[in-house]
């Protein structure tokens, strides 16, 4: 029986496609595809051999479509058009690394932060503060985190109108990311040399582009694009704000474990030295009970 290449649409008959090379019996996105097609890129098919064909795109080619047509492609590549575009999470790694040294190039990257050394630096050690500096010195982890927040939201906000599983609304994240760093980086220069504050671009652009993106994809009239705009925009904070919360608490828990224990171990210290004191008491009683002076720098009894 002939089935129809989901890349390209051509008729095939085997395990492969003969016009694109795409395999025919592709599933549905799953975590596991999520590592099959990081290794296809960075070791396996991608970046030695089975490129050169007419039908993939490169990574430009697929970086300007998400920026240009993120529904269409996104669609497309849920639906099964893999072959024809990058890797996007490839993508999205390797843009946070462009603009990690686009930041160290303009000396505008921040300081990474310091881990406290030792357990006493640990009782008072603001974990917020180092969360939050950690992920503003890492563009990479910051996106990386950023697209799962987004993927929750996506996926509760729209589960009633659409069937995408978390796994699509993980690609669907990256696509969003994609575009906000591609804008971090290109606003970059603008912040260092022109002394603007890129907030005011960053935002007004970036919220266009989402609510174009969701209106298009889950094809919502005026009305829905505004609700689910705002629910949607509305759950991402919620969750980062919740996990901020766990990250503070968290923090709040090793800072009182740590003062506990080293109260505990005080006590401790408090106990031994009452000790020895009783042992010096003991030690004079004897000397006093054999008939020994006890002064300092006296020396020993059997030297005499
Ligand atoms: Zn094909």
């Amino acid at each position: 029986m002939k089935k129809i290449c989901l890349n390209c649409g051509h008729h095939v008959d085997g395990n492969y496609c003969s016009n694109c090379g795409q395999r025919t019996n592709v599933e549905r996105l799953s975590w596991k595809s999520v590592a099959d097609g990081f290794a296809s890129t960075f070791i396996g098919d991608e970046a030695f051999g089975l490129r050169g064909n007419n039908m993939r795109k490169s990574i430009f080619g697929t970086w300007a479509d998400i920026i240009l047509f993120p529904a269409r492609s996104v669609s497309e590549y849920i639906d099964g058009c893999r072959r024809k575009y990058f890797n996007p999470v490839a993508i999205l790694i390797l843009l946070a690394s462009a603009y990690a040294f686009l930041e160290y190039y303009l000396e505008m990257a921040p300081p990474s932060p310091e881990l406290p050394d030792g357990l006493s630096a640990l009782r008072n050690f603001n974990f917020l503060q180092y969360f939050e500096d950690y992920m503003k010195s890492n563009s990479t982890a910051y996106s990386l985190l950023t697209t799962l927040f987004i993927m929750f939201a996506l996926h509760r906000t729209f589960r009633r109108i659409h069937s995408l599983n978390l796994v699509e609304c993980f690609y669907f994240s990256v696509f969003m990311m994609i575009f906000s760093l591609s804008l971090t980086t290109v606003l970059l220069p603008f912040e260092k040399y022109a002394l603007v504050d890129t907030d005011n671009i960053f935002y007004p652009v970036y919220f266009i582009y989402c609510i174009l993106f969701l209106r298009e994809f889950f094809a919502l009239d005026n009305r829905e694009t505004i609700l689910y705009s705002l629910k949607f925009g509305l759950r991402t904070m919620a969750y980062i704000t919740l996990f901020t919360g766990i990250v503070f608490l968290v923090g709040l828990g090793i800072n009182s474990g740590v003062t506990l224990y080293e109260n505990e171990h005080k006590t401790d210290s408090a106990h031994i030295g009452a000790e020895s004191e009783q042992i010096v008491d003991a030690d004079s009683l004897c000397r006093h009970l054999i008939g020994v002076p006890v002064s300092v720098g006296d020396s020993p009894a059997g030297e005499k």
